[in-house]
Order: C-alpha cells, then sequence, then structure tokens
C-alpha cells in the first residue's frame, strides 16, 4: 500500500447525512459497506506509511453545505475529508433524476421500455460530472489513489486522464453492466462518451466476471478497441476490466446478533411470530426488486402447499425510495393492493399471511429479522449485487435459515450453495419456498456454513484492498508495456546505427506492416509511395519483403526493384534479378485433402473466406463476428492439429487466419539462410504477425526487432500503429539520402 499516500473517494453521495437543527450542523455517518472499508483502508495506508503521512482521506460528493463547517464537525473531522459539489437543482433533476434514473437505471437493469431519453439528459449529465471534475481537479495531487464510483460518474476517470496522464484512477460500477445488446439502444454518442469515460481509469471493476466481459465487448464493438485478456490497449488507453464482487462488513453482521440491542428485537419478534415459521424480505422499493412476482409466488405456494396455511408468515420489508416519482408512487399502491388480497384471500382471525412495512428497518431489528427467520426469499428481477443476501447469510447462527435467492442477482455467481430461483418462474419459486422451508437442518447448516466462510474469507477490506492491489498492478504493466513503445529518441537511434552501418539488412513484413489490413487481401495493394520507399531503402541496404503473399503478388509490385523478396512465409526466395527458388521438396496433394474442411468453416461463419497459396491453404476470419470466427478458429485450429499427425505439414494461428502450410520452412528459417550468405552489420525486422514472431526469434542478439501494434511479442520495440512504420522508414530513407549528398 506504499504506492499511494492518500486515498481520494469520488461519489455521487457524501458519507455523512448532514442536518440543519436549531441553527446547529450536524453530521451522521452512513452505515454502508464502502464507508467502513475506505475507513479500514485509511488506517492501514497510514500504519503502512509509518506515520510519514498521515493524510486523511478525501471524500467528494454533492453537497450544499460549506466545506469549512462541515469539515470541523466532530464525527467528520475524525474520518474524513469532506469536498462537496454544488449541483445546480435545475441540472441535478436532468442529471441524477434524468439520466441517471430514467435512463441508465432501467437500461442497465434490462428494463428497455421503461428507458427514457429525455431532452437535456445527456448534457446535464456531462455538466454535472464537469462540476465533480472542477472541485476533484483543485484537490489532485501526486500519490493519490483516486476511487470514482457508480454510474453518476461514468465521465469522470475520463476527465482525470486527459489532465493528468499519471494519475492512479480506479472506477467501480455498483450495478450491472448490461450485455451489448442492450447497451447499444443508447445512442452511440452516448455509448461512446460513457466507455471513453471509463477507460480513463487504470482499473474498472465490475461485481461479476460476466458484467466485465459485457463491458470489454461492448468497448471492442462501439469504439473498436483492441482488447488483450481483459486490458484495453489503444492510443492513449491502457487500462483492465476485471470482477471484484463487493462484499459486507462480515464481523459486524455475525458478531451484533449477539448485542442486547439485538436480543430485544429477538424477543419482540419470537412474541410476534409464535410457533409459526418466518419467511423475510427486505428491498428497496424498486420495480428491479421484483415484488410483485415474490407476492405471487408466496400465493402459489399458500395454494398448492395447503398444510402451511397458518404456519407461515411472510415479513415484507420495503425501504422508502425514489417515492415521490409517480411511477413508484403506483408500483407502491400495486403492491399493497396484492397483498391486502392475498391477506384477504387467506387470512384467518388470528393469521395474517404476509405481514407488509413499508419504512426503514434499524439495524439491530434488521439483524435480528436476519436470524430468527426460517427463509431470506430475495428475488430481485435484476440487481447488480444485492447486499441482503449476504448480510442474511452472515447473521445466521444454530438454528440456521436458508437463502433463496434470484439467479439474476450479481450476489448468485458467488452464492450457490442458496437455493437459486429464476424470479420470473413463479411455479419454481413456490416450490423452492416450500423447499426451502422443509430442508433438513443439517443441509441448511452445511450449505450456509460453506457460504459463510467464502464472506469471512473476502469481506469489503479484503474487496478494497484486492483492488488497490490490482491498480498498482495496473500501473506497473502499463509502465513496462509504454517502456517497450518505440519514441522518438529510440528511432533516432536506430537510424544513426543504420547510416553508419556498411552492410545492412532490412527484414520488411508486407500485410500490416508495409500496408495497412484491409478488408480483403487484394484490396491491399502498396501505394506508389511505399515502392518508391523499399527502393530507396535497397540504394544502401539488402531489403529482404519477408511476407505470406504468394509469388504472383510479390513479383507484380515489387519485381522491378533490386530486392529480395520471400513468398508465402519463406516457401520461396527470390534474390534480386535472381529467379523464384523453392525451399518445397513436396508436392501439394494435401491441400485437395484440407479444402473441404476449410470451406465447411467458411459455411458455418458468414463472413470468412479461404484463400490458397502453392503452399498453404488459409482460412481468413478478419471481416466475421468477433466472437464466434474466435470460437470457430480454436475449432478449426484443433481439427487441423488432430488431422496432420504425422504429416509434414504445421498449423499456424496468425492475425485473423489459421493456416495450414508444408512445415520444414517459416520466416525464420527463410531469415537464417539469408543472413548466412551475407556479414551483416545492421539487421532489423518489422512485422506484425505472430509468423513474424519466428522471424524475430531467429535474428542473432543485437538486431533491432520491431513489432506492430500491441500484444506480446518477442520483438525489443513495437510501433503502435502500421503508419508509425511508414513515418519511421521515411525518415530513415531521408536521413541515409542526406548523408550520401553530403
Ligand atoms: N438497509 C438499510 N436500511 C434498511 C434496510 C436495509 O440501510 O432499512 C441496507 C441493507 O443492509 C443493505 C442495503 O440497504 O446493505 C441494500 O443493499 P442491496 O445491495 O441489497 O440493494 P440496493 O438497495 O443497493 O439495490
Amino acid at each position: 500500500m506504499e504506492e499511494f499516500k492518500r486515498i481520494v473517494i469520488v461519489a455521487y453521495r457524501l458519507p455523512f447525512t448532514i442536518r440543519h437543527r436549531n441553527g446547529k450542523m450536524t453530521a451522521q455517518q452512513n452505515s454502508g459497506g464502502l464507508v467502513s472499508a475506505v475507513l479500514s483502508l485509511t488506517e492501514r495506508m497510514k500504519n503502512s506509511n509509518s506515520g510519514t503521512d498521515s493524510a486523511k482521506t478525501v471524500w467528494v460528493g454533492k453537497g450544499e453545505h460549506d466545506a469549512e463547517q462541515m469539515n470541523s464537525l466532530r464525527e467528520v473531522k475524525e474520518t474524513f475529508e469532506l469536498v462537496p459539489v454544488r449541483i445546480p437543482d435545475h441540472v441535478n433533476e436532468k442529471f441524477y433524476g434524468g439520466f441517471c434514473n430514467d435512463l441508465i437505471w432501467p437500461l442497465f437493469h434490462y428494463f428497455p421500455s421503461m428507458t427514457v431519453f429525455g431532452q437535456g439528459y445527456y448534457e446535464s449529465y456531462r455538466k454535472a460530472n464537469q462540476l465533480f471534475y472542477r472541485e476533484l481537479k483543485k484537490i489532485i495531487r501526486p500519490g493519490d489513489f483516486i476511487w470514482i464510483h457508480d454510474y453518476q460518474l461514468f465521465l469522470l476517470p475520463g476527465m482525470v486522464r486527459s489532465d493528468f496522464p499519471d494519475a492512479s484512477v480506479s472506477f467501480f460500477l455498483h450495478i450491472p453492466f448490461p450485455s451489448y445488446e442492450v447497451f447499444r439502444i443508447m445512442p452511440d454518442g452516448y455509448q461512446a462518451a460513457i466507455l471513453k469515460g471509463m477507460l480513463g481509469a487504470d482499473l474498472i471493476g465490475f461485481h461479476t466476471h460476466d458484467y466485465a466481459q459485457h463491458f470489454l465487448k461492448s468497448v471492442r464493438r462501439a469504439l473498436g478497441y483492441d482488447i488483450s485478456l481483459n486490458t484495453v490497449m489503444a492510443e492513449d488507453t491502457y487500462s483492465r476490466a476485471d470482477a471484484f464482487p463487493i462484499s459486507i462488513d462480515y464481523k459486524k453482521f455475525h458478531d451484533t446478533v449477539f448485542l442486547p440491542e439485538t436480543e430485544k428485537y429477538m424477543q419482540k419478534i419470537h412474541k410476534q411470530k409464535r410457533d409459526r415459521m418466518l419467511i423475510f424480505s427486505v428491498d428497496r422499493l424498486d420495480y428491479t426488486k421484483g415484488f410483485l412476482n415474490r407476492l405471487a409466488a408466496f400465493e402459489l405456494f399458500l395454494e398448492r402447499y395447503k398444510s402451511m396455511r397458518g404456519r407461515v408468515v411472510f415479513n415484507m420489508v420495503i425501504v422508502p425510495s425514489r417515492d415521490t416519482i409517480a411511477r413508484y408512487q403506483e408500483m407502491k399502491k400495486e403492491i399493497e393492493a396484492t397483498v391486502g388480497r392475498i391477506n384477504g384471500k387467506y387470512g384467518t382471525l388470528d393469521w395474517n399471511p404476509i405481514a407488509y412495512q413499508y419504512k426503514s428497518l434499524k439495524f439491530n431489528e434488521m439483524i435480528a429479522l436476519y436470524t430468527l427467520s426460517d427463509v431470506g426469499l430475495l428475488t430481485p428481477l435484476r440487481d447488480g449485487m444485492n447486499l441482503v443476501a449476504k448480510e442474511y447469510v452472515a447473521a445466521q447462527h444454530q438454528k440456521h435459515g436458508m437463502l433463496i435467492l434470484s439467479e439474476m442477482a450479481g450476489a448468485a455467481a458467488e452464492m450457490s450453495e442458496s437455493v437459486l430461483v429464476n424470479p420470473t418462474d413463479i411455479s419454481q419459486m413456490a416450490d423452492a419456498i416450500y423447499n426451502a422451508l422443509m430442508m433438513p437442518a443439517e443441509e441448511r447448516k452445511s450449505r450456509i456454513e460453506a457460504m459463510k466462510k467464502r464472506l469471512r474469507d473476502y469481506d469489503v477490506f479484503s474487496w478494497a484492498d484486492d483492488i488497490l492491489r490490482s491498480v498498482v498492478r495496473v500501473k506497473t504493466d502499463r509502465k513496462s508495456f509504454r517502456v517497450r513503445l518505440i519514441n522518438r529518441d529510440i528511432e533516432e537511434r536506430i537510424i544513426d546505427a543504420f547510416c553508419n552501418s556498411a552492410r545492412p539488412v532490412l527484414f520488411l513484413d508486407y500485410d500490416g506492416t508495409l500496408v495497412p489490413i484491409r478488408e480483403l487481401p487484394e484490396m491491399a495493394t502498396p501505394e506508389d509511395v511505399i515502392i518508391s520507399l523499399t527502393g530507396r531503402l535497397a540504394a544502401k541496404s539488402n531489403v529482404v519483403i519477408i511476407s505470406g503473399r504468394n509469388r504472383d503478388f510479390l513479383d507484380e509490385w515489387f519485381s522491378d526493384q533490386n530486392l529480395t523478396l520471400v513468398a508465402e512465409h519463406g516457401a520461396f526466395i527470390r534474390y534480386p534479378g535472381g529467379k523464384w527458388e523453392s525451399s518445397l521438396d513436396q508436392d501439394d496433394k494435401w491441400k485437395e485433402r484440407f479444402k473441404p474442411l476449410l470451406n465447411r468453416f467458411t459455411n458455418r461463419c458468414k463472413g470468412s473466406f479461404v484463400e490458397e497459396k502453392r503452399a498453404s491453404l488459409s482460412w481468413h476470419y478478419r471481416n466475421a463476428d468477433e466472437d464466434l470466427s474466435a470460437l470457430r478458429a480454436i475449432e478449426l485450429k484443433n481439427e487441423l492439429e488432430e488431422s496432420i499427425i504425422n504429416m509434414p505439414l504445421q498449423v499456424i494461428d496468425g492475425h485473423k487466419v489459421v493456416e495450414v502450410k508444408m512445415s520444414g520452412y517459416n520466416k525464420g528459417s527463410a531469415a537464417k539462410k539469408l543472413l548466412a550468405m551475407e556479414e551483416n552489420d545492421f539487421i532489423m525486422a518489422i512485422g506484425d504477425d505472430k509468423t513474424d514472431e519466428e522471424l524475430f526469434g531467429a535474428l542473432p542478439e543485437n538486431a533491432i526487432s520491431l513489432k506492430v501494434g500491441k500484444g506480446p511479442t518477442r520483438a525489443r520495440y513495437s510501433f503502435l500503429r502500421q503508419s508509425d512504420v511508414v513515418a519511421f522508414l521515411t525518415r530513415m530513407a531521408e536521413a541515409m539520402e542526406q548523408i550520401s549528398k553530403s
């Protein structure tokens, strides 16, 4: 943790509720897990920095109060330094009420029909993010770890990155990230702004692996950026997306059960429930929580399992939220009418099946309810995580209750020992209620204890710790990536060495190196400037065009020049002014056998095609659907590898191409052959593909190898773009001509 000197949290809400009472300001700390996690991180950071910098954690959030006055309050002073961001009401209405809650919230929870694309929403959203940034910018200093939270602040990481390229920034999304098909419902401009904003962070955290994958796919589809594993690399971007499921303060939820205050509530509940079994749920009022489905399932349970009538009470607590909005008011009315109907239908003089409460619970009361209920029934239609599920499990003791959890909640990914249900399957849920109530005590215990152990091992402190450590890792990786990236200084040194050499050789790959990758190979013809460039360089050096292209193609474009040409990845070599020589000693009948297989894959993957060369067959998939073709490529590679056993063939997995070719030669062996023929005092190779890695690997220690594009390589340095290669070679030719003139 020594890497960071201070934590700066940015979230829509401040960690305190500030009130004015009788002219006096008071502050009450909000109880969320994030607040305690951050406080514990601050504590540990102070210890590990051995007091050298005991800076307080800063928390930037929306607030109207005077900063100085707030920060002088005792509760605040002991914990955080607050930075209030003032957002005028008219902006907040369209920012928070509009873009956040009418657009992002429903869309990201898979309710596209409820999504409102209101006038001026986005502008207010951007404005509000700018207002946050204006305050944040004033306080950023070296050594800060800036941790930005949630969907209200998607644009903020990008704003920080553009002014502070070296800042350590993490973004965490507390709601789901939807699949690309749902994300793309938004106007393109919003998509790009949100994704680019998020990519300003070094590390982007999600609750589940699925959400992280949805995000990465959206980045690939909407922005076209390269992704290697879970790292996004583009010109000014190097960020990683990963799953960090938020957890709870396990000890707090576990231990509160034993407090006298909780005991008081427990006695009260005991009296009320008598010997009846208790089902419990608590959620905020929201359409994502699936109240009506839950009630329907409970009704069906009463209908189906008649013996349970009079023996079970469902205590459904709904915490008030956003209920000034008409949609929420209507939903509340509908829930209450349904509760009334079910109670009217099944209730008796001394038993009401549903005990409904619309209120906030005191912490100890909630824990008492968790502990005493036989079933926790949490069935949201969609939920980023659902912390209540974790809290419920942590609060189970001797008499273990059972958790019924929606598989649409992020928590389901980690709580497979609960009874998982589909919240739209009413019949399945009704049976699940019965089965959970009837589950043998031993089974309940073993399932709950397994989940408790996981929560104990990965609590909210480990979660925050994990994120911090991962940011450090991303920063280190980003640095080493940058180090490999070629810069002007290195380019100058290479050009100098080239100009001072007597017998230089330049190995230049063709596709992706001298010309950009195009949709069809026949479209990628060299422009005049490239042809003249290779010609100019050949005046001083042996220029070798080393390509996967066939002989005819290379002849057509380069035969007029004084170049060495290597075709089909080394199968054929043609020395300047000479004839093509073959490294092959086999016939090519084998190709007939493999053509049907490759054609079958072309039929199964729209946009892919087969290319035939003298010594190889290639299946290209750069124009096909990204995911499907990646899968097909693996299948094809496996099938080919199985069928070439004992044949003098080899399968190559190139850049968006799977190739089967005769073995015994490759770009590396071709380069070695050429290098053996002459003593070169300057050796340089540039390529972009996996086949070029064989070339890089075959070169002697002192050679200069350069890769085009990102990703792992054996090359010494990398160019970001193909156009950078052309610019570099042009400077090389100019420098060389300058010297020969003088
Ligand atoms: N909670 C609360 N007051 C209450 C009832 C619940 O503060 O009266 C807390 C509960 O302990 C949990 C949080 O509210 O930590 C709800 O989080 P969850 O992830 O389940 O749902 P969200 O409200 O974030 O959609």
